[in-house]
């Protein structure tokens, strides 16, 4: 069934599927995209203007981690990692949050959070997730806050831009 979305610039389309729309290349994320594998592509979803946060999504329409092929599991991983580093290489993020729902109304994609201080007035741990990309998304969609996750998301895809596939 096909959904409406409105992406963050304002523009409304309708879709099938998100994941499978940013992943093919038919809707380009915010900011572009971070890195792409054969299975896999990561991009930022800007509604959520958390710095340095990136969603890995697979290529493939599939919801459960079990639907994975092993290849395609270790690609993912592999990728995570890569990913993970360079946000602390590049960025200086200490911790990350991972945060993924078989359930989503899209399909496979991986939430990879970063913490920062201003987020422990919403508690720790998984309870504080959802407050903090609301916080993000209502109170943070400022052009200077903006201006950072653009810049963050180019050091990610520069620091990127030579990862083995
Ligand atoms: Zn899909």
């Amino acid at each position: 069934m096909a959904k409406k979305i409105t992406m963050a610039d304002g523009r409304t389309i309708e879709v099938e599927c998100l994941s499978c729309a940013i992943t093919s290349g038919l809707i380009e994320p915010a900011g572009g995209t971070i890195i792409e594998t054969e299975n896999f592509h990561a991009h930022q979803d800007v509604a959520y203007p958390v710095p340095g946060l990136v969603i890995v999504a697979s290529k493939r329409h599939i919801h459960c981690l079990d639907e994975l092929t092993e290849s395609e599991l270790i690609e993912c991983i592999n990728l995570v990692q890569a990913i993970r580093k360079a946000q602390r290489d590049e960025l200086g993020i200490e911790y990350v949050y991972y945060f993924y729902n078989e359930d989503t109304t899209h399909h496979f994609h991986l939430w990879m959070v970063p913490r920062y201080e201003w987020m422990n007035e919403f508690g720790r741990s998984v309870e504080s997730l959802r407050p903090v990309l609301l916080h993000a998304r209502n109170k943070m969609n400022n052009k200077e806050n903006l201006d950072k996750v653009f810049k963050n998301i180019d050091l990610l895809r520069n620091a990127l831009k030579n990862y083995k596939r």
